[in-house]
């Protein structure tokens, strides 16, 4: 009895009962009943590669964190007006992977409320809401991160830029306004031209927001130099700087633990989300002493969920497994294979235009010979990876970009079951280009 499929009865109460802006992976959506490490099983006992899931940072319910957080809940869960040690051995052992000058914590539940605090921090600030962010950047789901995510209010059911917000192109160097390895100059330009906007409307600059590699936006790797032009011009301004790390950060880039290192520059204000908690909700928001004195202006921060003793319990084992397994080399010396290898597939298949990312944290573009976007093929190779039981997702404001971000855990023998499959699959005649 327990072998009837329900898979179609939970997607009809789902019709029924959720609502309709809630969206579904595949055609045929999986119904996953499990996860180990890399892999996910669906309700059939059928194993999938999972080089997607960023959040399962440490590995699907990783035994350690698994028992971290079963200890934790049995034993007590709270808000943080009463003092628990689980709180502060997380933030010092946070604060150890972040350079000195940030060095104060507020933990939240989710990515979206961490980059909502950083507004709110923007604001105390400076006393300014106008915002710099990039095209095709995503935030977060609330009011306050959707104004400031042009994937967003710039997409199906946006209603477009809101005042304060400040959009600039792109720095895509492949196929973006300004193409090539010495771009960044020219995409801080558009920074630039930002900031004399708002102070032509007698304004000023609050703050500026930028993932070091846009994933929403189709994983675009920041041109080199653009990041630390783009911090100079704002910080003259007297804009606050914040790098958001929901999806980059926790050794994921493999180089470095954290994205704006890979660009040499400090953020005023770093966000953390997905992979802090391992699938559990707990996110943070890391700030200067500057930026944690101005903020607290006499209102008090109050968060029922926000850095209760099982979150931190889970985040602390989160960090710890990292370390312990090493995670962050597994990422580069993974990741840097299967980047030299998809390379290796790109000049064998031109449909292939663009390899690009660090660490476990890639992307590859899929396009014509005049760089024309190939959606329906990108979705065709996600189905087709799925049909060989390798779970993939694509991404950007053409549809056209995979994205590679697995568990950490993966291994080379993933990357090259990754590879077998996407050579089988570009030499297929419906991936032929003329
Ligand atoms: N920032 C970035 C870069 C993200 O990718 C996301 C989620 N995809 C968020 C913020 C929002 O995080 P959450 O969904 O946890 O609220």
């Amino acid at each position: 009895e327990n072998l009837i499929d329900v898979s179609a009865d939970i997607l009809l109460d789902r019709k029924k009962h959720l609502g309709k802006s809630l969206s579904l992976q595949y055609k045929n959506p999986l119904h996953i009943v499990k996860g180990a490490n890399q892999y996910l099983i669906d309700a059939f006992g059928r194993k999938y590669l999972d080089t997607v899931n960023n959040v399962a940072h440490v590995g699907h319910e990783n035994f350690n964190v698994v028992k971290a957080g079963q200890h934790q809940m049995a034993l007590l869960n709270t808000n943080t007006r009463y003092l628990h040690e689980n709180i502060t051995t997380l933030a010092k052992e946070l604060l150890e992977t972040l350079p000195k000058e940030l060095s104060v914590l507020h933990f939240v539940n989710s990515g979206s409320e961490a980059n909502e605090l950083a507004i709110r921090m923007i604001k105390a600030c400076t006393n300014s809401d106008e915002i710099i962010a990039s095209e095709h950047g995503y935030h977060g789901n609330t009011s306050g991160t959707i104004h400031i995510s042009s994937y967003k209010f710039d997409g199906k059911g946006g209603k477009g830029k809101p005042k304060n917000t400040h959009i600039f192109p792109i720095p895509d160097a492949f196929r973006g306004k300004f193409r090539g390895e010495n771009s960044g100059e020219n995409y801080a330009q558009e920074v630039q031209l930002l900031i004399d906007e708002i102070h032509q409307q007698n304004k000023k600059v609050g703050g500026f927001i930028i993932e070091p590699i846009i994933s929403c936006g189709g994983q675009v790797a920041l041109p080199s130099g653009f990041l630390q032009e783009a911090y100079q011009k704002v910080r003259k301004a007297g804009g606050l700087c914040v790098s958001d790390e929901v999806q980059t950060g926790v050794g994921r880039m493999g180089k470095t633990f954290w994205g704006f290192q890979f660009h040499d520059v400090v953020p005023d204000i770093v966000t953390i989300g997905k992979p802090l908690g391992n699938g559990h909700p707990i996110a943070a928001v890391a700030c200067t002493k500057e930026v944690a004195q101005k903020f607290a202006n006499g209102m008090e921060f109050f968060n029922t969920f926000g850095g209760n003793p099982v979150s931190c319990a889970i985040a602390t084992e989160v960090l710890r497994e990292v370390k312990r397994e090493k995670l962050q080399e597994n990422a580069l010396k993974v990741g840097d294979y299967l980047k030299s290898e998809l390379q290796k597939l790109s000049e064998e298949f031109p449909i292939i235009g663009d390899v690009r990312g660090q660490g476990l944290f890639l992307g590859i573009e899929l396009v014509d010979k005049q760089l024309h976007p190939l959606a329906e093929k990108t979705d065709y190779v996600i189905n087709r990876m799925k049909y060989f039981g390798i779970l993939m997702s694509s991404d950007g404001p053409d549809h056209n970009a995979i994205k590679i971000k697995p568990p950490l855990t993966f291994t080379i023998k993933n990357a090259k079951e990754v590879i077998f499959y996407l050579h089988k699959i570009f030499s297929e005649n419906f991936m032929q280009i003329i």
